[in-house]
C-alpha cells in the first residue's frame, strides 16, 4: 500500500506579512522536486491563507492548511472561522487538536470529534494531532493514552470519512523543545496507532492512512525519522519558518 508522504508546515502564530511573503517566495523560487507520492501542506495563520494559496496553485502537490476551524457550521460566533469558509477559498487541510490548542484553548477529545465531523462534512481534510505529555510517557501509558485520543475523536466516523483523515503523532515533550522522539519511539507509536486503527476499521484502511510525526523535526533528522516504515512524513513547527530548513525536511520524505 502506497501511502501519501506529507511534509506539513505549522507556522503557528509567527511572522509578519512581509516575512510570510519572503518565506513563501524563498520556498518556491526554485520549482519543488517532489515525486508523485509526496505532498507539502502549508499550515499558515488565517490572514496568510490567500497568499499561501497563490503559491500553492502552481504545484498540484502543494496544499494549504488552516490551523483551526470551528465546530459550528456558521452563524453568530464572532471571531471564529468555519470549515465552509476555508473550503470555499481553496484550503485543503485543517490542523485539528494540536496540543497547544488542547492546552491553551481547552480543546477536548469530544470537542475535537465535533470539529473533525464538521470539517469533513465541508470537504476539508483534517490533520488530527495526538500525543502524550512527558508525565504520561514516563508512566509508560503513552500507547493507551494516544490510542484513546483517536478512539474518542475519530472512531465514530464512518469508514468513508475515516479514510480521509491524516494523523499527526506529536509527543508534547518533543514539541518546540529541540528534543525529538527517537526514530524507534516514533515507529513504535505509529505502528501501535496503525494497529488500533486496524482493529476498528480493518487493515486495508489502517494501511492507507498517513501518520505524520511531529516534534522538533528539522532538516538534519527528517530523513531518519521519515524513513521508519510507519512514519509518513511530518508536521513541522520551528523548522518550517526557515525556507532552507523546510526544503531539507521535504527532501527527507520517503519515495
Ligand atoms: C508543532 O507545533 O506541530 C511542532 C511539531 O513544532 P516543532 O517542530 O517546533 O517541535
Amino acid at each position: 500500500m502506497i501511502r501519501k508522504q506529507i511534509a506539513a508546515a505549522n507556522w503557528k502564530m509567527n511572522l509578519k506579512w512581509a516575512q510570510a511573503e519572503a518565506l513563501l517566495h524563498d520556498l518556491f523560487k526554485v520549482p519543488l522536486t517532489i515525486s508523485s507520492n509526496q505532498y507539502v501542506a502549508l499550515g499558515v495563520p488565517f490572514p496568510y491563507l490567500s497568499l499561501a494559496l497563490d503559491y500553492a496553485k502552481h504545484n498540484i502537490r502543494v496544499d494549504v492548511a488552516a490551523q483551526n476551524s470551528s465546530q459550528h457550521q456558521s452563524g453568530a460566533y464572532t471571531g471564529e472561522t468555519s470549515a465552509e469558509m476555508l473550503q470555499s477559498m481553496g484550503v485543503h487541510y485543517v490542523i485539528l487538536g494540536h496540543s497547544e490548542r488542547r492546552e491553551y484553548f481547552g480543546e477536548t477529545n469530544a470537542l475535537l470529534a465535533e470539529k473533525v465531523k464538521i470539517a469533513l462534512q465541508n470537504g476539508l481534510t483534517p490533520i488530527f494531532c495526538c500525543g502524550e505529555s512527558l508525565d504520561i510517557r514516563e508512566s509508560g501509558n503513552q500507547n493507551q493514552y494516544v490510542a484513546n485520543q483517536l478512539k474518542e475523536s475519530l472512531f465514530d466516523l464512518s469508514e468513508f470519512d475515516f479514510k480521509k483523515i491524516v494523523i499527526a503523532y506529536e509527543p508534547i515533550w518533543a514539541i518546540g523543545t529541540g528534543k525529538t522522539a527517537t526514530a524507534e519511539q516514533a515507529q513504535e507509536m505509529h505502528a501501535h496507532l496503525r494497529s488500533a486503527i486496524a482493529v476498528q476499521y480493518g487493515s486495508e484502511i489502517a494501511n492507507g492512512i498517513s501518520i505524520l510525526y511531529g516534534g522538533s523535526v528539522k532538516g538534519a533528522n527528517a530523513k531518519e525519522i521519515f524513513g521508519q516504515p510507519d512514519v509518513d512524513g511530518g508536521l513541522v513547527g520551528g523548522a518550517s519558518l526557515k525556507a532552507e530548513e523546510f526544503l531539507q525536511v521535504i527532501a527527507g520524505l520517503k519515495e
